[in-house]
């Protein structure tokens, strides 16, 4: 009876009266319904990351394995699609190579449901501990591989889903402490790597592939560092503390500017060989998951960005469907970009940052795009006017459809007179670089060819 109560305060997300009852000490945080269902599983089930915390620290097993379908707090919370309560369990020591009774995994339940955010969480988490191993001198080591203090940055960056290069030397910029690491880390990444594709009982592929990307990254990072220095007249010494910052910026320019770069068909030529040259030089070519890419990239063209090597690198380390939805950010990749530019309104960025770090490429084929743009718009127009003209009857029917294709359709809050980056329509950006976006938006900043008026578009 204390379990079904148990259950009931679950399924009403009462933390206080389920954390009650377990004191009363009636029912055990391991009790399980005539399911063989937990409460955290329960919980889980429900996506509830509060309750499953509180459960946890209860003592509740994240690995209880009594369901009778086999399926774990993970698979339901995967199943739930709730991220907070996948990361509550992750973070616990979850499995992700549990399967249920139908020989599936979390990953692959969520991707079943269409959760495809929780499979690229999934995929990408590692545990603190595989990091922290190296913070240790092993054997014959007078120091350990890592600097304690790097570890958290580390798998911080391991962890990305993100893995356009722009948005890595991104997030390696803000790390000073990486920054000025980038060899010792990339040596690490190799080896976290190697271990994967060297365990006998079969390692993480996913995690071996991108730990050997981000080690490729790192490294090329590093060149660059050390070019910058050498212009800087440092030659190979080290810059002091403030030129670390100044030099960041100077790679992360230098570096976006050479990933982003077009050639005359809009396409990334140099970032496309760039990434299909790091997925090659991957060291252990019988694992699966790499003959996989590697066939892959043979068979596309890489036009699209969907068959383009980020794109199947993503699709294979987070799960083939992840992000097709998405608006990502023509600079750095970020899903949920919410500014367009105010001229073509055929790109979208996620702050203001990566529309000027983009301008030099774009400014290219914004006129192109303009018309693109203009042309769909007067595309869909007429197609909404012939439509409605056909439903209002034949007399309306007869109407030529050019008259309705002249304007453009009302609801697009695109007002042409602001700034460079407007809000595309989705409410507040989803990034930290909303507020400079926001603030570009109102025509704050002056400086860049971006904010030329934008006169008559569309009308
Ligand atoms: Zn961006
Ligand atoms: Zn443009």
């Amino acid at each position: 009876m204390s379990l079904k109560e148990l259950f009931d305060h679950i399924s009403n997300d009462d933390l206080e009266a389920a954390k009650a009852l377990l004191a009363g000490g009636q029912v055990k945080v391991n009790d399980a319904d005539e399911h063989g269902m937990s409460a955290l599983q329960h919980a889980s089930f429900k996506g509830l990351p509060k309750m499953c915390q509180m459960l946890l620290d209860q003592g509740a097993d994240v690995h209880w394995d009594g369901h009778e379908h086999g399926y774990t707090a993970l698979h339901f919370a995967a199943l739930s699609g709730s991220e907070p309560t996948v990361r509550c369990l992750l973070a616990a020591g979850a499995r992700a190579d549990r399967t249920n009774s139908v020989h599936r995994t979390p990953a692959q339940m969520a991707g079943f449901v269409g959760n495809h955010r929780v499979v690229a969480l999934i995929n990408n988490f590692i545990p603190r501990e595989l990091i922290d191993y190296y913070t240790v001198a092993r054997g014959q080591e007078t120091e350990p591989k890592l600097l304690p203090s790097l570890a958290a940055p580390t798998h911080h960056l391991l962890m990305q889903v993100n893995l356009h290069p722009v948005h890595i030397v991104n997030v390696l910029r803000q790390s000073a402490q990486l920054f000025s690491h980038l060899v010792r880390v990339s040596r690490v990444l190799e080896l976290i790597s190697e271990r994967e594709v060297r365990k006998p009982s079969g390692g993480n592929d996913v995690l071996a592939v991108k730990a050997h990307y981000l080690s490729c990254v790192l490294r090329s990072l590093d060149e660059a560092r050390r070019a910058e220095l050498k212009k800087l007249g440092s030659g190979e010494g080290e810059a002091t503390e403030v030129d670390q910052k100044e030099l960041a910026e100077k790679v992360y320019s230098h570096m976006s500017r050479a990933w982003l770069r077009c050639n005359d068909s809009m396409v990334e030529e140099y970032q496309e060989n760039y990434l299909r040259g790091c997925i090659k030089s991957f060291p252990c070519r019988e694992t699966p998951l790499f003959q996989q890419l590697v066939a892959n990239l043979a068979r596309a063209p890489p036009a699209a960005v969907e068959t383009s090597a980020l794109g199947l690198l993503s699709a294979a380390i987070n799960g083939q469907r992840a992000f097709q939805d998405e608006k990502q950010c023509f600079a750095c990749g970020e899903e949920g970009a919410t500014k367009r530019c105010a001229q073509c309104r055929g790109v979208q960025y996620c702050g203001r940052e990566c529309q000027r770090v983009h301008w030099f490429t774009h400014k290219k084929f914004c006129a192109v795009l303009k018309q693109r743009v203009i042309e769909q718009e007067r595309r869909a127009a007429a197609a909404a006017a012939a439509e409605a003209a056909a439903t209002a009857g034949g007399e309306a029917a007869a109407l030529p459809a050019a008259d309705g294709a002249a304007t453009v359709p009302e609801g697009e809050d695109d007002d042409p007179g602001q700034g460079p980056v407007q809000a595309a329509g989705q409410g507040p950006a989803q990034n930290a670089g909303q507020g400079v976006a926001q603030a570009a938006g109102q025509g704050a900043a002056q400086d860049a060819p971006l904010n030329q008026p934008v006169a008559g578009e569309a009308r």
